[in-house]
């Protein structure tokens, strides 16, 4: 039997008709190349913050692919906090996104910062980005709609969960029904992490809606410290995959370079979330209903 669905959530959502859950409608799995993105496998996608040089994005496309990544990230066009920091490659990066592509089969996931790159970025990228500053920037998303590719939407880091899947449902209305959810941690009063991972989003999520939905530990942690342990709680409340940031000199890095994991870092990360994905299938297959709000029989 399904579990008791908080009746609060029933009415909030159930107006965004094209994410909802329905009993027509429990799950969407969004496919990319060979890649089944809320079925039963839990897609890795890792990469540096930006894409920086030809030689930094294939040694990192390389190095997650090894340890068992399944897509690349890597920001060709990149918002940032200051004006005067690094904005990114633009269409050079796209470029090598797609070189390190041919090299390692990894499917590459990309960011569209507006509306007028959209179409530009989807000849290069298998997964458009929405970043969390841009998560109600409408224009955009439905340019992203049309443009044929899947989208994954970042919750914006002020937005409550309604408005995240507002604008889920703003691609979907604009004729794309393949949307993946991003929890990349929202600002709260706490200051010791860049941002607050919420956690309990992956469940509200998979309980109302039938989006897959992944969890970025690097922007919610701020620091690569947190990145493996919150990447194990995203495992056990059931998320879909990852995104995670990872770069071959940290230190180093244009951008983003605290939270940014090495490759030994990112290997270890990749070998000690075995058990947790274990666990994932197990439930999935014998009490999929503990993955739920409720999770009682
Ligand atoms: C990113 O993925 O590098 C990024 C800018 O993320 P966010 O939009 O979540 O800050
Ligand atoms: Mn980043």
């Amino acid at each position: 039997m399904a579990p008791p669905m908080n009746p609060k959530w029933n009415g909030q959502f159930s107006c965004f008709d094209l994410v909802a859950k329905t009993d027509m409608c429990s799950r969407t799995v969004v496919r990319v190349r060979d890649i089944e993105i809320g079925g039963n496998d839990f897609v890795v996608m890792a990469g540096p913050c930006a894409v920086e040089s030809e030689q930094q994005l294939l040694e990192t496309a390389e190095a997650v692919a090894e340890a068992g990544a399944r897509i690349l990230r890597g920001g060709a066009y990149k918002p940032r906090s200051s004006p005067y920091a690094f904005q990114g490659l633009g269409v050079e990066g796209l470029k090598l996104l797609r070189k390190a592509r041919e090299a390692t089969g990894l499917a590459i996931v990309t960011e569209a910062m507006s509306e007028e790159d959209v179409e530009l970025i989807a000849e290069y990228a298998d997964i458009l980005q929405v970043g969390t500053r841009s998560m109600e920037n409408y224009a955009q998303l439905e340019a992203l709609g049309r443009c044929g590719q899947p989208v994954l939407l970042k919750r914006g880091m002020t937005a409550t969960i309604e408005e995240w899947l507002r604008s889920a449902q703003v691609i979907a209305m604009a004729g794309n029904p393949n949307v993946i959810l991003c929890e990349r941690g929202i600002r709260t009063f706490e200051t010791a992490t860049r941002n607050t991972l919420d956690i309990a989003a992956v469940p509200v999520v998979k309980t109302v809606s039938h989006l897959p939905v992944i969890v970025d530990p690097s922007h919610a942690a701020g620091v690569r410290s947190l990145v493996p342990i919150l990447s194990r709680a995203a495992a056990v409340v059931g998320a879909d995959g990852l995104l995670v940031e990872v770069h071959p000199c940290p230190e180093q890095a244009w951008s983003d370079g605290n939270q940014s994991l090495t490759f030994g870092e990112f290997r270890r990360m990749m070998i000690d979330l075995q058990p947790y994905l274990y666990l994932q299938q197990e439930v999935r297959q014998l009490r999929p209903q503990l993955l739920t709000a409720g999770g009682v029989d």
